[in-house]
């Protein structure tokens, strides 16, 4: 939630992020309210988290409303979209950022520790991405607010491209969520919908404090980072900001990796 350089106005535009009471979701959410939208900030057990976020986007002169739901439940899906257009219209933008890890050695990973993983990260993104491409549709074009008629951004992970042992349940899930992204882009496109994916590194949130925490858990982290630092959450907002606003018009179906050159195979600079 820093300051950070003007990003190009959403301004008349509604946004919903869901997982919006921390970490990555929260700072989308700023992000896209620093810009001029109007923000549902999702939220499924964090009100106090949920209600951080919204402060933080009226501090800013902003509009913004706390809706609970649980991304991976349809009926929580349709219900968020139905409060949020209630209360600020149908959708311009949508981000699907809800998500989690439940990390094991594969041998001792449960259906349960599956399930979870990928309800939520692929499961919730279909459910998500699918009610924004029916209310993009009922709203039609309105193209004194943005050339597009709905902007929808899936928050990936660089583990859509880099295998993860430990996490086989959300390595795939982001490897699932890579090509339900290309393949809905693919298929809205003509309606002038566009549809992308932000590809985290490794970012200082919630998902990762342990790992972070333990001894010796950041310098391992920064062996992979080129860049040399760990990322922040805003690092991601700032990005999907300008990912959904015309500035970006002409991009659909594509990946953006915010990830510090994690993505370079770092182990390979000068041997290999
Ligand atoms: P986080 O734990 O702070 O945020 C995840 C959010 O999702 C939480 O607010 C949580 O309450 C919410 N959530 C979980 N299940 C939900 C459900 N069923 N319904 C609604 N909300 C739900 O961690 P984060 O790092 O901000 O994670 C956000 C996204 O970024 C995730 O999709 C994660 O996979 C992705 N990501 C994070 C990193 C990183 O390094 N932090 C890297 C790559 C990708």
């Amino acid at each position: 939630m820093s300051q950070s350089a003007p990003t190009p106005s959403l301004a008349g535009q509604t946004a919903i992020v869901t997982g919006a009471s921390s970490g990555i979701g929260a700072s989308c959410a700023v992000e896209l309210g620093r810009a001029g939208a109007r923000v549902v900030v999702n939220y499924r057990g964090s009100r106090d988290g949920a209600d951080a976020t919204v402060a933080a986007i009226r501090a800013l002169g902003g509009e913004a409303e706390a809706v609970q739901a649980d991304v991976s439940k349809e009926e929580d899906v349709i219900a968020l979209f139905d409060a949020s257009q209630a209360r600020f219209g149908p959708p311009d933008i949508v981000v699907s950022n809800a998500g989690l890890q439940r990390d094991k050695p594969v041998a001792d990973m449960s259906l349960d520790d599956w399930n979870a993983v990928i309800s939520v990260n692929l499961t919730g993104g279909f459910l998500v991405g699918r009610e924004a491409i029916r209310r993009f549709r009922a709203k039609g074009l309105r193209e004194d607010v943005s050339r597009a008629l709905g902007k929808l951004v899936f928050d990936s992970s660089v583990h859509q491209r880099i295998p993860w042992a430990f996490r086989v349940n959300y390595a795939a899930s982001k490897g699932g969520l890579k090509l339900l992204m290309e393949s809905l882009a693919q298929e809205v496109a003509p309606e002038r919908i566009r549809v992308n994916a932000v590809a985290p590194g490794a970012i200082a949130t919630d998902i990762n404090k342990a790992e972070r925490e333990k001894a010796g858990g950041e310098t391992d982290m920064l062996k992979l980072i080129p860049y040399g630092r760990i990322g922040e959450p805003a690092d991601i907002g700032r990005a999907v900001a300008w990912l959904v606003s015309d500035a970006a018009d002409y991009i659909t179906g594509q990946t953006l990796f915010v990830d510090g050159g994690m993505t370079l195979y770092p182990e390979f600079r000068g041997n290999g």
